[in-house]
């Protein structure tokens, strides 16, 4: 069974959903994509992961993707004896450079570079800004702080200085593991954490070497600044909206949100949102009018993905969740205002040929009322542009490259399908007709639009727009 909304749900499998009944029960319920999060997984658990998704392509014939993404530079408090302390509001503490507290009262941070960088006045939050500190006497091994908004703390929780720029880089040497891990596995998204500049996207790019497509999340007030030249970089985006949340006051967060989906959709490259989009599910069998409104407002935007985290990594609900996702989506797309707003930000072609084919075959389509746009590509940057219209039918993917295929999962509209290689043009045209036929999108005598590079093979040279009967 294939959904047929266009907007894609990335899952992110944790202890909830780790066994293969798991993750295809969250694949029937409509999940395209599954995240694997190395903040919490083991080399082993990566592969057994892995894994399961690939065996589940093998056993219903429709290809997943499958997204690594890299904890990246996370500063962390360290252990504290009993595992916790309360912090009271108003209260006076001791930060010091140590992996392990002791009885003198002192929070551990084990991070040089933080001492480093931090400065008198700057604010430190931890646990998700739960906790905040403002700092003074800042020293090279120690600070001192007063405890602004108290709370409790906990062993290794996460730490957040959104007034320093720290001089860390992009990626730690858990990463490098984590990564090349991956790419032994063979994975088809990685995504880098905390990105602060173009090239900490630059060095991840020069390591994957094409064998992933990269995804810079966006959740550094550092990044926003130059948004545009990590885009240029990177290969898709993700509006990482926790560690966003943090950094800035949360009641920023909408707009850049609208900011960073609007640059990637301008740039014709997949952007992902994450986080809390379906929280309350992590608890309950239902969501709040809220969270859905939230899901829906990201697939008004046109994002190509809506994420969940915590909702099927660790929720009780979580095929329900992606149940959820995917009714929202179904009823956004099926309002009569979604092809309003989507029309209204379509953003005019660039001046190339991929570009203007990719907008002929979009507006052929919409004059005769063609059922389906078939795109064959190889590398996918035919079915990127085309997806990049925003056209109202559906965009079937017709690939002889089974990795181009699985990476094309997170882009919205897509419906990919895996194929043997065509030997010509005419070959191209009749399994178009074909696979229209058999997975449903257009009847006998119906009529389909065609798109393709030739000569075949070549990336990146859209040059071809055929309409056919489809047989
Ligand atoms: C986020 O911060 O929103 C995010 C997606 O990253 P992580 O889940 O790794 O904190």
């Amino acid at each position: 069974m294939r959904h047929r909304r266009k907007t894609k749900i990335l899952a992110t499998l944790g202890p909830a959903s780790s066994s293969p009944e798991r993750i295809r029960a969250l694949f029937e319920a409509g999940a395209d994509v599954f995240r694997i999060n190395m903040s919490h997984t083991s080399h082993a658990g990566l592969a057994e992961l892995r894994g399961h998704v690939r065996a589940l392509e093998q056993a219903t014939g429709r290809s997943a993707g499958v997204l690594v993404d890299l904890q990246g530079p996370k500063i962390r408090l360290g252990t504290l004896p009993g595992g916790s302390r309360v912090l009271k509001e108003g209260e006076r503490i001791r930060l010091v450079r140590r992996v392990e507290g002791t009885d003198d009262g002192a929070i551990p941070i084990p991070h040089a570079e933080v001492f480093a960088a931090m400065k008198q006045r700057h604010a430190l939050l931890i646990d998700d800004g739960r906790v905040r500190l403002r700092l003074f006497g800042v020293k090279d091994d120690s600070a001192e702080a007063f405890v602004e908004v108290g709370g409790e703390i906990k062993d290794r929780k996460g730490i957040n200085l959104p007034d320093t720029l720290l001089p860390v880089p992009a990626m730690t040497q858990k990463d490098r593991s984590d990564l090349d891990a991956a790419l032994n596995l063979g994975v088809d998204w990685v995504a880098l954490s905390f990105v602060q500049r173009p090239e900490d996207v630059a060095e991840l790019k020069k390591i994957v070497a094409g064998r992933a497509g990269v995804m810079a999340k966006i959740e550094k007030p550092k990044a926003l600044a130059s948004l545009p030249e990590i885009l240029e970089l990177a290969d898709a985006l993700m509006v990482a909206r926790g560690d966003l949340g943090v950094e800035l006051p949360p009641e920023d967060v909408p707009g850049k949100q609208k900011y960073i989906v609007s640059t990637a959709r301008r740039a014709g490259k997949p952007v992902v949102v994450a986080t809390q989009m379906l929280e309350s599910m992590v608890a309950s069998s239902t969501p709040t009018r809220a969270e859905v409104s939230d899901v829906a407002n990201a697939i008004f935007e046109s994002a190509d993905a809506v994420m969940l985290s915590a909702e099927t990594a660790t929720g009780v609900y979580a095929v329900e969740a992606v149940a959820v996702m995917d009714r929202i989506a179904a009823a956004v797309e099926a309002d009569p205002l979604y092809q309003r707003t989507i029309d209204a930000q379509r953003t005019p072609p660039e001046a190339t040929t991929p570009d203007a084919i990719s907008a002929a075959v979009h507006e052929v389509t919409r004059t005769i009322h063609a059922r389906a746009i078939v795109c064959w590509t190889s590398s996918g940057s035919t079915a990127l542009r085309a997806a990049r219209e925003r056209p109202e039918a559906p965009i079937v993917v017709l690939t002889p490259n089974l990795q181009t295929a699985r990476r094309m999962a997170i882009v919205w509209g897509l419906y990919c399908i895996h194929t043997e290689d065509a030997h010509d043009l005419d070959d191209v045209v009749d399994r178009a007709s074909e696979f229209a036929a058999r997975e449903g999108f257009a009847a006998p005598g119906e009529r389909v639009v065609i798109t393709a590079g030739i000569p075949l093979g070549t990336p990146g040279a859209t040059n071809m727009l055929r309409v056919a009967f489809v047989k």
